[in-house]
């Protein structure tokens, strides 16, 4: 590829939530800031499936990353397997700023103790001087875009968006941020749809129609 055109081509970090083991360790909130939370508490997983969190959410990513480049999109990975401890949320934003990405697309799954909880929901930074305000506008508006493809392609219940003030990989992210929970892993119905091939395409596809439309381009590339 011509530098020009590198130039003019985005750069999408996904970053697949969790990894094989938890990390206890704890790293500030933000920048500065004396306020420390643990690095990873690992996730949840299917009550039904027995998939664990983190291997549901690099199964969409991978897909998702397949359907932006064919876009023609540039991706970048946090991880590409599930497969040792977590590196923590202040590494994965530095891995979305060094690569100057229009979007860090954090994919998730839910838990909760009540097992009726389902539907799929989209965070995104609060506004915090010195920490979002950079990516603040940005990030609301990939939000909205994203959670209203998301929930068209699942079919999940639409649990809306929710700010956040104390997500670590937020505060540190110099990029637009938002992180999408699916669905419930804890809600059976949600869990056995999650766990198939064809609602994790799904997912990528909702995903990757969100992405496209925040960057101005067609969402028809997405399949
Ligand atoms: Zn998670």
């Amino acid at each position: 590829m011509l530098p020009a055109d590198a130039a003019r081509t985005p750069v999408i970090v996904i970053d697949p939530g969790h990894d094989l083991r938890a990390n206890p360790a704890t790293e500030p909130i933000g920048p500065g800031s004396s306020t420390r939370k643990i690095k990873d508490g690992g996730g949840t997983h299917g009550v039904v499936s027995g998939l664990t969190e983190a291997e549901l959410n690099l199964k969409v990513a991978l897909r998702l990353r397949s359907l932006l480049e064919a876009a023609g999109v540039l991706v970048v990975m946090t991880r590409t397997r599930t497969a040792g401890t977590s590196v923590g949320n202040v590494a994965r934003a530095r891995i979305a700023n060094e690569a100057g990405a229009a979007l860090f697309l954090r994919i998730h799954a839910d838990g909760s103790t009540d097992p009726s909880a389902r539907g799929t929901h989209t965070l995104y930074p609060a506004l915090r001087r010195g920490w979002t305000d950079d990516v603040y506008p940005a990030s609301r508006r990939a939000a909205t875009i994203v959670q209203s493809e998301l929930v068209r392609a699942l079919g999940f219940p639409d649990r809306g968006l929710q700010e956040r003030s104390d997500f670590t990989g937020f505060n540190w992210a110099d990029a637009p941020v938002i992180l999408v929970e699916m669905g419930f892993m804890t809600n059976p119905t949600e869990d056995r749809l999650l766990a198939t091939n064809a609602y994790q395409r799904r997912a990528a596809v909702g995903l990757c129609r969100g992405a496209l439309r925040f960057l101005g381009r067609s969402r028809a590339s997405c399949g």
